[in-house]
């Protein structure tokens, strides 16, 4: 008999790719930093970067491929097959209340923390120079392509978050499937139709369930076969950005890099589990094991839209939170609920403000604290989708040099990108599973998954 082959398990596979592309990513650069523009070394690894960047772009787009017609299917084969607004109320009231309040509970742990350790201030106290000094040449060497984006954004107003709320009833439902990272107009569209599908006499309404759920297996199919590509486009995205992002930098805004992380790590680490613990009732540890492709996927994206097929499988799949609670919390989550995101707000704005020498009393740390809560609702599950609204934010608070600072910011933004979508996602799933829990469903209860 022929001895079963080990495969590797699939988050496994992540990891290693992740390793490998930063391991490659230095070895590129240190040698495309001694050798000649024109040679083949370097012409080699421009195009080697190039080539990763393509493959990880259509990783990111595959995913997306199939985001609206997964979330569509299973918010109405969710709704529809439990018979239509049982509880929904419910649920819906329970999923505003978790969102809001460990959103709350973000942007407390980042206000904390920037108050505390004052990545702009020196050991004086006082704006440093040091740190102005590098985001103004941040700014200076950013692309004009990045330039463009703030610039562009900087016309926008806070009249552009409230228009997300006239997003919900879209008035044309194919443009607003189109929305990049944004689904409230679907969602909206979806729980609608399910409702009225089950207003329909029953051997009407069969027929189009029986479909809608078979759509919503073959989506979850598909979402498998892009994930088995998942270390390829892992490795793909990863490489050009490492490359991309110096280790200068992280020594330049090394107190900002580091208050940000710390922050995000508290409330995915200590805050986060302790509510699973108290509220779900379940183990923490089990959770983060269910949804570690997930939190790896999200990692790497920088997108918590591109994420959500795979957020759902994991939900589902790994912890055992039921269609009808996932298909409703997981895409309005990825939407609305990002607690990385508000967290993230609310410590770089106030480290613009140190930089500026801009005093922020407790009213006007308030007022961003109720900003970046509100803003983090409008902001795209898109990478750096939140640096427009910390712009809109540092120039409602008449905070100086507003552009140029967010041109610096996004110039590093990547790495903190990519570890606030991971909060972002685990933030969602959290909600899914004490939901559930306090629903009656028995989630999480064979302990944690072992693939
Ligand atoms: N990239 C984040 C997400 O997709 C949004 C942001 O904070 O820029 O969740």
């Amino acid at each position: 008999m022929q001895p079963e082959k080990k495969k590797i398990a699939p988050h496994w596979q992540i990891l290693i790719a992740l390793i490998l592309a930063t391991g490659t990513a230095v070895v590129f650069r240190n040698i495309s930093q001694t050798v000649a523009d024109d040679s083949t070394a370097y012409r080699f690894i421009q195009m080697a970067i190039t080539v990763c960047g393509f493959i990880g772009n259509l990783f990111i787009q595959a995913l997306k491929m199939i985001i609206v017609p997964l979330v569509v299917s299973s918010i109405i084969a969710g709704i529809a097959s439990l018979g239509g607004m049982k509880g929904f109320g419910r649920l819906g009231m329970k999923t505003l209340a978790f969102y809001t309040g460990t959103s709350l509970c973000a942007v407390l742990v980042g206000l904390t923390l920037v108050n505390t350790i004052q990545p702009g201030l020196d050991e004086n106290g006082h704006a440093d120079a040091k740190i102005l000094a590098a985001l103004e040449s941040q700014s200076d060497t950013a692309s004009s392509e990045q330039k463009a984006k703030v610039e562009a954004a900087s016309e926008r107003q806070a009249g552009d978050y409230a228009d997300l709320f006239k997003k919900m009833i879209p008035p044309n439902i194919f443009k607003a499937a189109s929305e990049n990272g944004q689904l409230l107009g679907m969602i909206f569209f979806s729980i609608i139709f399910a409702l009225a599908m089950t207003r329909l006499p029953k051997d009407h309404m069969r027929p189009l369930l029986g479909s809608v759920q078979g759509i919503n297996e073959v989506m979850i199919k598909v979402t498998e076969w892009i994930m088995l590509l998942a270390p390829i486009g892992v490795f793909g995205l990863l490489l050009p950005t490492i490359y991309n992002t110096g280790p200068e930098l992280f020594v330049l805004l090394g107190k900002y890099f580091f208050t940000v992380l710390l922050a995000l790590a508290i409330h995915m680490f200590i805050i986060m589990p302790m509510i699973l613990h108290f509220v779900g009732r379940v183990s923490p540890w089990a959770h983060f094991r269910a949804m570690r492709m997930a939190l790896l996927t999200a990692f790497s994206t920088a997108s918590s839209a591109a994420t959500l097929p795979e957020t759902m499988q994991c939900v589902q799949k790994n912890s055992g939170v039921s269609k009808r609670v996932t298909s409703f919390t997981l895409p309005l989550g990825a939407t609305v609920n990002m607690d990385g995101t508000a967290l993230y707000e609310c410590v770089a704005v106030l480290f613009v403000a140190q930089v500026m020498g801009f005093e922020m009393g407790v009213a006007a740390q308030l007022a961003v604290v109720v900003t970046a809560l509100l803003t983090s609702i409008g902001v795209a599950g898109v990478p750096s989708a939140s640096l427009v609204a910390i712009l809109l934010i540092l120039n409602s608070s008449g905070i100086p040099n507003a552009n140029m600072a967010v041109v610096a910011l996004l110039a590093v933004d990547r790495l903190l990108d990519m570890s606030r979508t991971a909060v972002n996602v685990f933030g969602d799933s959290c909600a899914a599973v004490c939901i559930a829990r306090t629903e009656g469903e028995d989630v999480l209860s064979k302990g944690a998954p072992n693939s």
